[in-house]
């Protein structure tokens, strides 16, 4: 049973004069600001969570595979610490929700096959299998036929098929729409509604820039007019992140769109259930993955590109990418020819340089020192963005770590996510410095290390 909850009347979103006052400030609705706002929420604190389009970024597109174990890729083993957190996470994180009064976020433990289309593809799943066990992560090989026997419409033609029962999903979509809808509820006399804010917690606008006062930062000034005055502001607004002004003076979001396409198909009745895991594919060296869905559709995804297509803008469709998911998943699933085509959608995934997030306060480094030693973190600021394609597995753990971090808390595991930690040491500016104008461009990031995007998957 949900508990005893009261409603917020419906408000107009700030207007041009308003001041709006909270204790957290969440800039960026998508799968990680969400998750966040929440959590921040049940620790008691009022929110608001700006964004003109909620939902619509990276996480409208994504699959949602909660894939630690699929998503292992060599030379990422730093990040499996976090996946593998934010994976256990999980189950706790969709009860709480449901507990909450949400709808259905479509969270289910189904498992997932690594499917292999020819003996290269097959010697690659083995390879990876090899690093996956190193990291002692559980995957099984299957017998043609014993994958056959659980999934009767995979192809006779496959190489081989391996079992990782710990990799599941969820419906970023419902998900989202499960956040909003607990977001919206107040305890009564709890005195988290937030006043001028749709349903309490949401300012429908964009974010122009972060506010400043006595060296701290002290809120969001909006695109049209009005601020939200908040002891503590979080930057979690994706690929957009380095574009706010205001941000500390140095502080350097090296942040670039990785492109994917994905389907939505609907399965005739006939041949429910398509599927039962989700199936990750190699196909002559190439990745698709399809997951299928407890309403009786799947997705199929995700083709990866760094260069957006001209013309329509971020979410344009590749008809490349559309042939190649349709066609390397009727390898897999012959039966993929009889779905009907639902929905085809592309949009930008945040990636940083190392692919892990950028995600923690950032520091004060005494400014003109050069020496950059770090002399504490800036006040009321967090950052939590760069979650590449793994942002809706990680959205519990960033959200318990940006908790922690209100909480006054810092979790030693976490540092290396520093968002800093592509900045000059020495020019991210102390506080008493005071914020930048604008923010700084990001670096180069062709002269940064960079982890081979072209292992993208998800
Ligand atoms: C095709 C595809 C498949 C994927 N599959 C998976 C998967 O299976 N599993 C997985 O874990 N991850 C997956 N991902 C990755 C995942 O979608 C992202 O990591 C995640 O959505 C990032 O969430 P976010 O909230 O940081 O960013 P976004 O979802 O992009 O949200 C950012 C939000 O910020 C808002 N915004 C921008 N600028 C401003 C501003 N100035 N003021 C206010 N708001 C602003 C935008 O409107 C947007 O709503 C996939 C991504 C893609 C593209």
């Amino acid at each position: 049973m949900p508990p005893a909850t009261s409603n917020p009347p419906e408000t107009a979103s700030a207007s041009p004069a308003a001041v709006l006052h909270a204790d957290v400030a969440v800039i960026g609705g998508g799968v990680i600001g969400h998750a966040i706002a929440w959590e921040a929420r049940r620790s008691g604190r009022s929110v608001v969570l700006i964004d003109d389009a909620p939902g619509n970024g990276a996480s409208w597109a994504a699959a949602g595979m909660l894939a630690p174990v699929s998503e292992l890729h060599y030379q990422e083993e730093d990040l499996l610490e976090l996946m593998l957190a934010s994976s256990g996470l999980w189950p706790a994180f969709a009860a709480d929700l449901a507990l909450a009064g949400a709808g259905e976020t479509g969270y289910l433990t189904t498992p997932t096959l690594a499917i292999g289309a020819d003996a290269a593809d097959r010697r690659a799943l083995m390879d990876l299998r090899a690093v996956q066990q190193a990291s002692g992560l559980v995957v099984e090989p299957l017998t043609v036929r014993a994958a056959r026997t659980r999934e009767s419409l995979l192809s006779p033609a496959i190489s081989c098929a391996l079992d990782i029962p710990a990799d599941h999903q969820v419906d970023p979509r419902k998900l989202v729409a499960c956040l909003q809808e607990v977001l919206a509820v107040h305890e009564p006399g709890a005195g988290t509604a937030v006043a001028g804010a749709r349903g309490g917690f949401a300012v429908d606008q964009r974010a122009a820039a972060l506010l400043w006062e006595d060296g701290r930062v002290s809120g969001v000034k909006l695109a049209h007019g009005g601020t939200v005055q908040a002891r503590e502001t979080i930057v979690a607004n994706g690929l957009q992140a380095a574009s706010l002004d205001g941000l500390p003076e140095g502080l350097q979001l090296p942040l670039r769109p990785v492109y994917g396409d994905i389907l939505r198909l609907a399965v005739p009745q006939h041949l429910r259930p398509l599927l039962t895991s989700t199936v990750r594919g190699m196909v002559h060296g190439v990745p698709v993955y399809i997951v299928p869905r407890q309403d009786g559709t799947v997705v199929i995804g995700a083709t990866q590109r760094e260069d957006a297509l001209a013309g329509t803008g971020d979410g344009a469709v590749s008809a490349g990418g559309v042939y190649q998911l349709l066609r390397d998943a009727q390898v897999l699933v012959p039966a993929v020819s009889e779905l009907e085509l639902l929905e085809c959608t592309a949009r930008a995934r945040p990636a940083t340089p190392d692919n892990a997030p950028l995600l923690g306060r950032v520091p004060v480094r005494a400014a003109g020192t050069g020496s950059g030693h770090s002399t504490g973190n800036i006040a009321g600021l967090i950052v939590a963005t760069g979650f590449f394609r793994h942002g809706v597995l990680l959205a519990p753990a960033a959200a318990a770590i940006c908790r922690d971090l209100l909480d006054g808390r810092t979790d030693p595991r976490w540092g290396a996510l520093s968002p800093a930690r592509f900045s000059e040491k020495h020019q991210v500016a102390g506080t008493e410095h005071g914020p930048a104008g604008a923010p700084s461009p990001p670096k180069d990031i062709s002269s940064m290390k960079d982890l081979d995007p072209q292992k993208e998957t998800a």
